[in-house]
This record gives C-alpha cells, sequence and structure tokens, in this order.
C-alpha cells in the first residue's frame, strides 16, 4: 500500500481532507523536497501547492499528487482549493500550525467548512520504517563513524572544540552527506557537564572528558551518534561513570522489543544510573526516534506509555552530567524488531584514551 492510502485509512471517519503542511511530511509523501508547499490529501486524490521557485523541481521530485504552481502562498492556494470543493471537514496538522497560519485558513475556508486538528497524523506513518528507510539510517551512521573515526588523530591537548567540529562537518559534506543532521556538539572538560554544549572556542586539555555528538543527512535521512573519548589516562572516577553509563545503555537495549512500552526501556536506563547514585545527573529522556527529521516519534522518556513498534527506528543515549567535573553521553541507534533491537551504529562502546 502507498503511503498516501495508508494515511487515507488513517484519517477515515476523521475528515474528507487533510491538509499537510509540515515539509518533512511532504518529502515522505510525495517526494517533495521544497521549502515552501502544502499538499492536500483527499479521499480520491492530492495535490501539492507550491510557488514559482518550484515549479521545475515539483514537476521532477513530485509523485502521487497533482502539482498547482501559484504566484502567492501555497498555503491560502491550497485553502482556496479546498473551499471549491465544498468539502465539510477538513483536517490539519495543529501541532505544525502557527496561530497566523490557521487565522488565515480559518478565513479562507469561510465558516461552512468544519476544522479539525489531525489525531493521527503522518509523523504515525513515519515512526514505522521500511527496510530502505533502515538502509539509509544505517548508511547514515556508517558515515558518521567513517568521519567520528577520521578525526580522531586531531583530538588532543591544545585543539579548539570550534576547529574538530568544522573538521567533522566538512568531512561528512566530503563523503557525500548532505549537510549535518544538526549543528555538532563537542564539548570538553567541565562543558562536557552541558548535555546540548555547542562546540565553542575552548581548548581540549589533558585529563579531560570530550562529548562528541554528531549526524549527518545522507540520502534525506538524519544519523545521530554520541562518543566520549577521555585525554590521557583516566582517573577511577571517569572509569567508573563510563562504565555505569555504558551498561545504562545496554540495559536500555535490552528492554527494546515490539510491544514495550517506551517508558520501560527509559526505566531500564534510568533505575540503573539511579543504583549507582548517578540518576540525579541523568537530566534527558533516553531516546527519541529519528528518519526525515532528526527528533521523530517514539519519544522514549519517563513514563511513555505508547508501545514500541516493529520497525521503529530510535536512539538510546544515557548520559550522566556532573557540574564541576564533566559528563558521559553514549548514543546508539537501534531499529525494534519482534524480539528485541538490532544495532545500527557500527562503533565499539568501550571508553576511548587518546
Ligand atoms: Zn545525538
Ligand atoms: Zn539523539
Amino acid at each position: 500500500m502507498t503511503r498516501l492510502a495508508r494515511l487515507r485509512r488513517l484519517l477515515a471517519g476523521e475528515a474528507e481532507a487533510l491538509l499537510v503542511t509540515h515539509l518533512p511530511n511532504l518529502l515522505y509523501l510525495v517526494g517533495f523536497r521544497g521549502s515552501s508547499g502544502a499538499l492536500v490529501v483527499t479521499r480520491r486524490g492530492a495535490s501539492l501547492f507550491t510557488d514559482g521557485r518550484y515549479r521545475l523541481q515539483a514537476r521532477q521530485e513530485v509523485r502521487g499528487a497533482r502539482v498547482s504552481v501559484s504566484s502567492g502562498d501555497p498555503l491560502r492556494a491550497a485553502a482556496r482549493w479546498l473551499r471549491r470543493q465544498g468539502l465539510p471537514r477538513v483536517a490539519y496538522e495543529a501541532q505544525r500550525f502557527t496561530l497566523g497560519q490557521f487565522e488565515q485558513l480559518r478565513q479562507e475556508l469561510g465558516p461552512g467548512v468544519e476544522l479539525r486538528p489531525a489525531r493521527a497524523g503522518v509523523e504515525h506513518l513515519r515512526a514505522i520504517k521500511d527496510a530502505g528507510e533502515v538502509s539509509r539510517v544505517r548508511a547514515g551512521l556508517e558515515l558518521t563513524a567513517r568521519v567520528f573515526e577520521e578525526v580522531l588523530p586531531y583530538v588532543r591537548p591544545g585543539v579548539r572544540e570550534l576547529d574538530l567540529a568544522a573538521e567533522i562537518e566538512y568531512r561528512m559534506k566530503q563523503h557525500g552527506a548532505r549537510a549535518p543532521a544538526f549543528e555538532t556538539i563537542v564539548a570538553s572538560g567541565p562543558r562536557a557537564a552541558w548535555p546540548h554544549g555547542r562546540a565553542s572556542e575552548k581548548r581540549l586539555a589533558k585529563n579531560e572528558l570530550v562529548i562528541f555528538d554528531m549526524g549527518a543527512i545522507l540520502g534525506d535521512y538524519h544519523s545521530d551518534m554520541t562518543r566520549t573519548v577521555h585525554l590521557g589516562t583516566p582517573s577511577a572516577r571517569v572509569k567508573r561513570t563510563y562504565r555505569a553509563v555504558r551498561e545504562a545503555l545496554e540495559r536500555a537495549q535490552e528492554a527494546v522489543a515490539a510491544g514495550v512500552a517506551a517508558g520501560r526501556v527509559d526505566a531500564a536506563a534510568r533505575g540503573w544510573l539511579g543504583r549507582q547514585g548517578l540518576g540525579r545527573y541523568f537530566v534527558h529522556g533516553t531516546g527519541h526516534g529519528l528518519g526525515l527529521e532528526v527528533h521523530e516519534e517514539p519519544r522514549v522518556g519517563p513514563r511513555v506509555r505508547e508501545r514500541l513498534a516493529t520497525g521503529n527506528v530510535i536512539t538510546l543515549e544515557p548520559g550522566v552530567y556532573i557540574p564541576g567535573w564533566g559528563g558521559v553521553r553514549i548514543e546508539d541507534v537501534v531499529v525494534v524488531r519482534r524480539q528485541g533491537a538490532e544495532r545500527l551504529t557500527p562503533l565499539s562502546r568501550e571508553l576511548l584514551c587518546l
């Protein structure tokens, strides 16, 4: 069944049309990569509205939808078209709409059309990857791991975090990535206690932990990987902390299987770190889905009841951040299978000492 057909089945009974405006969803449903577009999916067909800049591109990229090019805002063009169809109920992607867009849509559609927030959206479909999607994420992780290994010789005292991030992103593109999946994180020493520390002008120093969180966009799919390395001979505390985080990741991975509530995977990592006396330093969720976006469904966090399903691609990334001391995070990507997790990140989890 095509993606559009599955979406229609999801929508059945909810509305006569769905207005899709979130760009990654346009890419997923009809292949459009432009930065301006609105897609209307009805029971019988689909129409993509875009502006003149994307006339040629849309003709080449779009599959499964009629393309309509207008001079103005695609959302307005889509709304006008919808009004002419006289459909009673239109669902829209409430999570992605600004209030301004909502007001505009309300006005263009007129009082005769009921606007409904879509209950189950395209994101639900996207959470389950097919084999082609899994292999793209895997290829992106292979590229990311290769870049990480290439850059290791530059990781030494005196080099700036920013220079390492630049080297990483340059090499990603050299190996065929379209762009980094997000701003590359290089956080060393006390800065490693910032879970999302941007690379700074700080220079690496001896006896520091350095967190690298990096990923690339390859074939439209995002990769995401974290490794923490140590400069010099690690202290007992560094070794102990690192081992606790690695074991938290292993426990999370062991908890993964189709049908398991995502919150149980989080609890496996969090419970372990808690027993090591490190629970209060683990300040974020255990993982997230990734694919056409770097953060997508499903979420793997405390008390999440949604169950994992075969084909989910998720990160597992426990971390410990100790103010003034530093931090450790290890992040791998796995695909959920019926019986368990299959790891996609091709890199050792042992502590690297440089
Ligand atoms: Zn990451
Ligand atoms: Zn992540």
